[in-house]
């Protein structure tokens, strides 16, 4: 599309003053301004609508972006939510135009602590950039005011573009730290594997968070930086921070025990959060975790599916089978155990399981328990008898907070004690405990882990019209999505970080609906397709219509919210029943 010169954006928004509010929809296409083309892509239909969407296009010349922070991927990544952060930062100063409903408002989706691909601004390989971002066109009442309008888009705007997507508005070196630093960070979660980790905690990181509702670092004078017991420090080299050392958590069954307020919890929120990259100054940025690690808690009152948690919960005084579980209503146990096994059907390598959030009765059932009530009287096989099986005979190690139970000492390959936030490998007096104290306890398990058998969704089992839309989805905040008609409560899915990532994970949800899902292809299976074609075509593949609010999510939480819905429908394809897999 050809752009039309700024002078006749200015005028024909001055001759707009005083019309009606649906003749702004003449401002739509490519302007040639100053510095940068503008294209306003959507004109919202009134001043209370969701506001109109517009994006520039930088060249190099104006960026002024070294190509060292523009390389494809990681440093790419890093540089983009910096510019993001800033640009809506600038933005949300920048008020001034002023009117009914959104007039005036400039918005941009921007990244919080963690750092993820995302659609609101883009950086190109030569240092161009492309930004997306919403605009309130401004009316008092239903009639347009033109000459703000004009002001709007031909003077704020191009002030918060300039104040914020280039190298000028960013003190030396600071764009190079944000794209090197989140470069360290994918090296470091690469280098995990091989090293037989499933986390890595830098020495001096600072875990702790300012609030229970704030991700920012806890001011630095509170803070006890990390540091690793002297048995577990490793050290890896990394791209441009160099040689680093911090705590290697290995595979396997590793327990964080300790007394009450000792930085148990903080130590595997941050686990959790290490799944995604932090920016510089968060005190995260070099703890990470393996890719695959999945948060399991307590959820009762979740819907369940289809979904085998026999290995876990058989014989209900309901008669109900667990090999192909589904309820409206899941209690503590059933839901951790739906959990576990849906995150280990999506793929999940490592379990993080804090005690805060975990049901009791599927933790532990001690030897006075066993002894009061039979094992023919219980259905629940408690983790404690499972977890190693996990990691032996599926490759899915677990890191387990607990200060509450001992029996858990004889399963554990690693034992860390928090004392004062400062971990101690006590895995040596661990073992001396309980050799010394035996629980008494009898394993409960009935037959061995087997392989899984993946469930298949039904596509006709969802359902995303609403009114006379054919596909409607409803963000609201980081954890309720509205799909169609139905409520989704992703309250307990707890690495979803931000609004734009639970956006991405509806669409994602809508794309495998419409192309992916016909009632024969596994979860697993179409997990993955969504993932290659992200991955080849870029997030714009779930809204073709050039949204600045996406951000990349994991396979994990697009299966937690496919799962969660009320009305879905599952089978195992009989390809999957004839193969041995048999819990
Ligand atoms: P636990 O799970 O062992 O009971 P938490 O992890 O909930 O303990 O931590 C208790 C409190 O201590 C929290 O308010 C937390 O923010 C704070 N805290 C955790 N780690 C540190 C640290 N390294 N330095 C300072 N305060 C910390
Ligand atoms: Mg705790």
């Amino acid at each position: 599309m050809t752009a039309r010169p700024h002078t006749e954006l200015r005028s024909l928004l001055h001759g707009l003053e005083g019309k009606s509010y649906k003749a702004f929809k003449a401002v739509r296409g490519h302007w040639n301004l100053p510095d940068f083309v503008m294209s306003v892509d959507h004109v919202q239909g009134d001043p209370f609508a969701d506001p109109s969407r517009v994006r520039v296009f930088l060249d190099p010349a104006f960026t002024g972006l070294e190509t060292r922070a523009c390389r494809a991927g990681s440093r790419a990544t890093g540089t983009a939510c910096l510019l993001a952060r800033r640009f809506a930062q600038e933005a949300r100063k920048s008020a001034g135009v002023k009117g009914t409903g959104r007039s005036g408002e400039i918005r941009m989706e921007a990244p919080g602590q963690e750092v993820l691909d995302q659609t609101a601004v883009r950086v190109g390989e030569d240092g161009s950039v492309e930004a997306r971002f919403t605009v309130g066109l401004p009316a008092s009442g239903r009639r347009i005011l033109g000459k703000e309008a004009a002001r709007l888009l031909l003077d704020v705007v191009p002030r918060v573009v300039r104040s914020s997507l280039r190298a000028q508005a960013f003190t030396p070196g600071e764009i190079l730290l944000h794209a090197a630093c989140n470069e360290d960070a994918d090296a470091l979660r690469e280098t995990l594997d091989s090293r037989g980790l499933v986390a890595f905690v830098e020495d001096g990181a600072v875990l702790p968070r300012r609030s229970g509702v704030s991700q920012e670092p806890l001011a630095q004078g509170q803070v006890v930086p990390f540091e690793s017991p002297p048995s577990m420090r490793v050290e890896v080299d990394l791209p441009n921070a160099g040689r680093i050392s911090g705590m290697g958590i290995p595979e396997g069954v590793t327990l964080i025990v300790g007394g009450g307020y000792h930085g148990k919890s903080t130590l595997l929120k941050a686990l959790e959060r290490g799944v995604y990259n932090h920016r510089p100054g968060d005190g995260r940025e070099r703890v990470v975790s393996h890719r695959a690690a999945v948060k399991i808690r307590a959820e009762d009152g979740r819907s369940v599916q289809g979904i085998d948690i026999s290995p876990f919960i058989r014989n209900l005084p309901n008669g109900q089978d667990t090999r192909t579980f589904t309820t409206a209503n899941a209690s503590g146990s059933t839901s951790q155990a739906a959990n576990i096994m849906e995150a280990v059907e999506a793929g999940a390598r490592v379990l993080l399981v804090d005690e805060d959030t975990a049901a009791t009765n599927f933790m532990i059932r001690d030897r006075r328990m066993q002894t009061l009530i039979p094992r023919e009287m219980e259905p629940i096989t408690p983790f404690v008898d499972r977890i190693r099986e996990l990691y032996q005979a599926l490759g899915v190690s677990s890191v387990l907070v607990l200060g509450g139970s001992g029996d858990y000492l004889e399963v554990a390959d690693t034992v860390l004690a928090m004392k004062e936030y400062r971990p101690r490998d006590v895995t040596r007096e661990a073992r001396e405990v309980a050799a010394f104290l035996p629980t008494g306890r009898v394993r409960e398990i009935g037959e061995p882990l087997g392989p899984l058998r993946p469930r298949a969704p039904h596509p006709s089992s969802l359902d995303p019209r609403r009114g006379r839309r054919e596909e409607s989805l409803k963000v609201r905040g980081t954890h309720e999505l509205t799909l169609g008609l139905e409520d989704l409560d992703l309250s307990s899915v707890e690495q979803i970080v931000s609004w734009a990532q639970l956006n991405a994970v509806g669409q994602g949800l809508l794309l495998a609906w419409r192309d992916l899902m016909d009632g024969s292809r596994s979860l697993p299976e179409i997990l993955h397709l969504v993932e290659e074609r992200i991955a080849a075509e870029g997030l714009d593949i779930l809204d073709p219509r050039k949204v600045g609010n996406l951000a990349a999510f994991r396979r994990f939480e697009l299966a937690a919210a496919l799962n969660r819905i009320r009305t879905l429908q599952v089978s195992v394809p009989a390809r999957y029943l004839s193969s041995a897999g048999d819990f």
